[in-house]
């Protein structure tokens, strides 16, 4: 039997069991090979309980001590049973009479489970146990057992049992093998068909410690395929795009330069040297991919603003697209400062734009009496039609991945003509990784903030000492006239809770200081009331705003100079900077708060401390990255984007510059092995491939 065969030659496999397989994107016995194991559990040895720690999936072996049942807020069933070497309590919430009469004092258990930290000792919750008689020696699993990600009604056996069929199967046949033999050899790293029997089937001499940690090259042999597969599907993405044609744009550069003499300051060394690379994408006839990185307040709308009236002059339509309507209204401001003097006219497409005006400007649009349209996704729905669009800014997109950019070229190709587009982010990105989330794109950096900036000086202190933040708010406000932000706990997951505590920490606020004009934003707020009370700040009329963390990105309040910020412990770093980035943004001095609460691990101490050392974003990610890993520094939703089967691009981060000498040396020399190679790993979910 062929790999390729459908898995209904499996036994066990029926039609319905089919379909829930087809579920988890599982058709071929191939595909099933490739459905790794995320996890292994260790039932190899068992554990001294005296020696366990919290988060442990363990198995151990020892005598019930005292059985009882404790009614609390929710009936339990509570073991306490030890080995001598220390003892620890197995909790049950469900349990039936059976059970609770076999789990008596005196019975000996072998259970295995995951260790928690309990409110008296160590507990295991619902663990799996069997009893066992003092006498009869129970032997342990030789191999590690592997976890397989499941759906519903596939359970993990019955994955358990499918895998092993595949791999008698893989035993006969022989899985082709993309990654050429002298590749791996130099690598130090197994064939194909050695490392896929040995992440499913771990063989009892396995280096266990290795196969935990993700680290056994088994592993790494896989993990390095997939994140070729990933990396070469974006290269060949790219590829695709350049084969489209995009109006070459080349004009003399008249207009940027009225832009420029209007300017009240003169651009950086940095904001010269992107848009020099971003002119010299422009002028090509195939659609430039451009990211640009600059920290918190580089001028990255400068730059934009450029590149646009480049494409104006060159006869063409420039769209401006934000995240929010704040950030997209804020543009709107800008660029209608910039624009009109010159002559020239913005189309505003906003949700909040009543019927007439929509009209009007979508019309403006569609006859090109408009050169420039600013707004938020609205700006691609379908009705909206341009005449001629030639450039598409997008600002803040790391919010966005892949998938997302290339809905937005599709909707802003026309007559198979693909506008250019530049990608704008203050996140920035470690290039280890921008080589995997973002090798279809060119990429600029703006590495130099505009002088006169006072760096924002940052304190990290225990909300212990709340009393004198309070007192400092208001030296700010009343005293020195500035404003000031105080962004609230992140405590909760649900936006509800958030918000009430929002609402409690406004409320406190005003008590302690009844001479401040305080606002308060958060997630619940309609579009148009969170505007409002925005407005109110940036025209000084509040001098507090209180909020949740919706004023993270872009919003520019130059006499804004305090950034309080509570339970910073539990912000990733990134956003962190983010915040912070919402004050220093005019020439007064000024300063972020970082309140903690204790107790305040190691870990939390030396990220804290990162952001008290330096100011530099790039650093601060390089640091995040290294604390918490890509998710956190991509944003989750990024870094789910690439859904990696086995690689983890933290751990196997050593693996990246690998990847694209691979890459290059496949597309090269292998070039046969490319296409089957992606489809392999990516398979449906590749569908971006045709754009
Ligand atoms: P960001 O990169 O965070 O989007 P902005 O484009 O909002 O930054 O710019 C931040 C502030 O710096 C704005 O007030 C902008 O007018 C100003 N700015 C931009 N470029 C320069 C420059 N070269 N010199 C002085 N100020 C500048
Ligand atoms: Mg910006």
């Amino acid at each position: 039997m062929s790999l390729a065969v459908s898995l209904t030659n499996l036994k066990g496999v029926g039609p319905r069991v089919a379909e829930r397989l087809e579920r988890l994107g599982l058709h071929s016995v191939e595909d099933l090979l490739f459905h790794l194991p995320y996890k292994y559990q260790d039932r190899t040895r068992i554990v001294p309980i005296g020696s366990l720690r919290p988060g442990a999936e363990v198995v151990i072996e020892g005598e019930i001590e005292a059985s009882d049942i404790k009614f609390g807020k929710r009936r339990s069933l509570l073991c306490r049973i030890s080995d001598g070497s220390g003892s620890l309590l197995l909790r049950f919430f469900h349990f039936s009479a059976k059970q609770q009469s076999a789990l008596q004092r005196g019975v000996r258990l072998r259970c295995y489970g995951e260790v928690r930290r309990g409110p008296a000792m160590l507990e295991m919750v619902h663990p799996e146990y069997r009893q066992i008689s003092e006498a009869a020696v129970v032997a342990v699993d030789e191999n590690l057992t592997p976890v397989y990600p499941v759906t519903e009604g596939v359970a993990q056996k019955s994955l358990r049992q499918l895998a092993e069929q595949a791999l008698a199967l893989l035993k006969q046949d022989k899985v082709e093998d993309y990654l050429p033999g002298e590749l791996l050899e130099e690598l130090g790293l197994p064939s194909l068909q050695q490392a896929l029997l040995e992440v499913h089937q771990p063989s009892p001499e396995t280096a266990v410690a290795e196969l935990l940690a993700g680290n056994h090259p088994a592993q790494q042999r896989l993990a390095l395929e997939e994140l070729l597969a990933h990396h070469l599907s974006l290269r060949q993405l790219r590829h695709k795009v350049q084969q489209h044609t995009a109006p070459p744009l080349q004009p003399e550069g008249r207009l940027r330069q009225q832009l420029l003499d209007l300017l009240p300051f003169t651009l950086t060394a940095a904001q010269l040297r992107v848009i020099k690379e971003i002119d010299a994408d422009l002028a090509k006839p195939f659609p430039m991919q451009r990211l640009v990185q600059g920290d918190v307040g580089s001028g990255k709308t400068a730059v934009a603003a450029a590149a646009a009236l480049h494409a104006i002059e060159a006869g063409y339509q420039v769209a401006v697209m934000a995240p929010t309507e704040l950030l997209a209204e804020q543009h709107l401001q800008n660029f209608t400062a910039w624009l009109q003097p010159i002559g020239l006219k913005l189309a505003w497409l906003s949700g909040k734009s009543g019927a007439k005006q929509r009209r009007e400007n979508l019309a403006l649009l569609e006859s090109g009496g408009a050169a420039l349209a600013v707004g938020t996704h609205a700006l691609f729905q379908d009705e909206v039609e341009f005449n001629q669009l030639g450039l598409v800014i997008v600002d803040e997109q790391h919010r966005f991945g892949v998938h997302q950019r290339l809905a937005l070229r599709e909707k802003g190709s026309h007559d198979g003509r693909v506008p250019h587009q530049l990608i704008m982010t203050a996140t920035p990105i470690p290039r280890t990784l921008a080589m995997t989330a973002y090798a279809d794109l060119d990429s600029s950096v703006i590495d130099e903030l505009p002088p006169g900036r006072t760096p924002v000086e940052t304190v990290v202190i225990s909300d212990q000492r709340r009393d004198e933040v309070v007192a400092r708010v208001h030296r700010a406000c009343a005293q020195e006239g500035r404003q000031a932000y105080w962004v609230c706990s992140l405590i909760e997951e649900s936006e509800v809770l958030q918000c009430q505590a929002a609402e409690e920490t406004a409320a406190l606020l005003a008590e302690a200081l009844p001479d401040l004009a305080i606002g308060l934003v958060h997630g619940r707020l309609k579009p148009a009331e969170k505007e409002a009370l925005m407005a109110r700040f940036k025209s000084a009329e509040l001098d507090l705003l209180v909020a949740t963390t919706v004023i993270e990105v872009g919003v520019d309040v130059p006499n804004a100079s305090l950034m309080i910020i509570e339970n910073a412990e539990r912000f990733g770093l990134a956003q962190l900077h983010q915040l912070r980035g919402r004050v220093g943004r005019g020439s007064i001095s000024s300063s972020c708060v970082l309140m903690y609460h204790k107790p305040l691990s190691q870990q939390g101490k030396l990220r804290l401390a990162a952001l008290r050392e330096t100011n530099d974003g790039f650093e601060i990610a390089r640091r995040d990255l290294e604390l918490r890993g890509p998710g956190e520094v991509l944003g989750t939703r990024q870094s789910g984007m690439l859904r990696l089967r086995i690689a983890d691009l933290e751990r196997d981060k050593d693996l990246l510059p690998d990847v694209a000498r691979l890459a290059t040396a496949l597309l090269q020399r292998w070039p046969q092995n490319v296409a089957p190679l992606i489809q392999r790993w990516l398979g449906d979910s590749q569908r971006y491939g045709d754009v």
